[in-house]
């Protein structure tokens, strides 16, 4: 397991600087944040903080600024949804590094928070400028990474910071990493994991690295057809990638090598046209399908076939959707599946982890994201991990 310190490792921080890595990266409309989730995740690691007398500086990216100050991406539009979630005022600082700052925590009582700019106005982020990871550090006196879904990239503020201050993991990303070793690093067997989503194309160093970690790979969604199409099955008009039939076969010998099972459906759910509730909506088995016809979903005797498969395994972990569960019928065997997981998971028999943009969406339509051990909104970062890749910034915490 990867040692990192964490907020327990603090001693005395009273009138501390605490520079906080975390990610405020929210989704907006009309200059309006529309989903505050991220700043909710930051809390816990802000107000703990906060509450030990520390003066907390708030780093963080938004948008893609390309090193430039650009005034439509600056952080102070933000700053009201921040004050809202943590339930206090928060100072707003134009500069990331330099004399601003300074005066800056010369303002800030104990158990002040401060947000400082976007962090890539400064071209130095990206590059991981190690000059500006030092000017930054100059007005703090410890780091704090909070934002598990930026540790893919080494960047100044996500991985430089704490090559030059003390480093600590904040709650959230202690959370998700101790999700993650649970799930993929130390887990216990058997361990299932379920891929689906739309292309192989997409996720073919997952499935390349999920062979050697799991027990059952259980393929769905669109790449499920390409697997299929691979192994000579006829998959009309449905959404494949023909000509990574090779890929797919590679994936399927690798899996026989090391004893993985690789599960794929036997039976689909299938429409002439891609709408919702089609008139030509029917279930049939793989080699079934006619040459004017899509699957868009697993059948219900593979589902069932797969929750038996869960109810031997210990250890889950989810990314992708098993149809195209946007447009019903489709979501019926990603709902069923999920349910199962979240059944399992309450009984205390399955350690269930998920992530993905599209799968957390998934989650929440089969009413189901709460019941899961964990669910990782971190989109790259939790695809890198499921890659088998050392993630930079989590590295950068690591204690040797
Ligand atoms: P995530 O965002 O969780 O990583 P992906 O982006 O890889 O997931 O895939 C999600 C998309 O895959 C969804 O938009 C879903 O509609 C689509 N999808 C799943 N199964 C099928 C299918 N059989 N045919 C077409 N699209 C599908
Ligand atoms: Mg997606």
């Amino acid at each position: 397991m990867t040692k990192f310190r964490t907020l327990d490792d603090l001693g005395d921080i009273v009138g501390k600087v605490a520079l906080v890595r975390v990610d405020l990266n929210l989704p907006m409309h009309d200059g309006a944040v529309t989903d505050d989730t991220r700043v909710r995740a930051a809390a816990p690691t802000i107000n703990e903080l906060t509450a030990k007398g520390a003066k907390v500086l708030l780093l963080a990216h938004f948008g893609r600024p390309k090193g430039e100050r650009v005034s439509t991406q600056s952080l102070s539009m933000v700053i009201d949804a921040v004050q809202d979630v943590i339930g206090k005022e928060v100072m707003f600082c134009p500069e990331i590094a330099g004399p601003i700052v300074a005066q800056t925590v010369g303002i800030l009582g104990n158990g002040d928070v401060a947000l400082l700019e976007n962090t890539r106005f400064w071209k130095g982020e990206e590059a991981n400028d190690p000059e500006l990871a030092k000017a930054i550090a100059a007005n703090g006196d410890f780091y704090v990474n909070d934002a598990f879904s930026a540790a893919h990239r080494a960047h100044a503020t996500t991985e430089g910071l704490a090559k030059v201050l003390p480093a600590y993991a904040g709650r959230s990303m202690q959370a998700e990493l101790e999700a993650l070793e649970k799930a993929l690093g130390n887990p216990e067997r058997l361990v299932a994991a379920v891929v689906g989503g739309a292309k192989v194309s997409s996720k073919l160093d997952v499935l390349m690295h999920l062979v050697t970690q799991v027990d059952h790979l259980i393929i769905g969604g669109g790449m499920a057809n390409t697997f299929l199409a691979a192994s000579d099955v006829d998959v009309g008009k449905s959404l494949c990638e023909h000509d990574l039939k090779d890929t797919a076969l590679e994936i399927l010998s690798a899996a026989d090598k090391v004893g993985c099972t690789v599960h794929l459906p036997y039976d689909v759910v299938v429409s002439k046209e891609f709408a919702a509730n089609p008139p030509s909506l029917r279930t049939c088995a793989v080699h079934e399908v006619a040459a004017d016809e899509m699957i868009l979903d697993i059948g219900p005797q593979a589902t069932e076939a797969l929750a038996d498969v869960l109810k031997t395994c210990k250890t889950l972990v989810w990314n992708g959707p098993l149809g195209a569960f946007e447009t019903p019928p489709f979501d019926t065997a990603t709902v069923a599946l999920a349910k199962v997981a979240a059944a399992l998971t309450a009984e205390g028999s399955l350690v269930s982890v998920a992530g993905g943009g599209d799968t957390v969406a998934a989650l929440n339509v089969a009413g189901v994201a709460d019941d899961f051990s964990y669910i990782s909104t971190a989109g790259g970062a939790f695809l890198e991990w499921m890659e088998g890749k050392e993630l930079p910034g989590v590295a950068a915490l690591q204690v040797v």
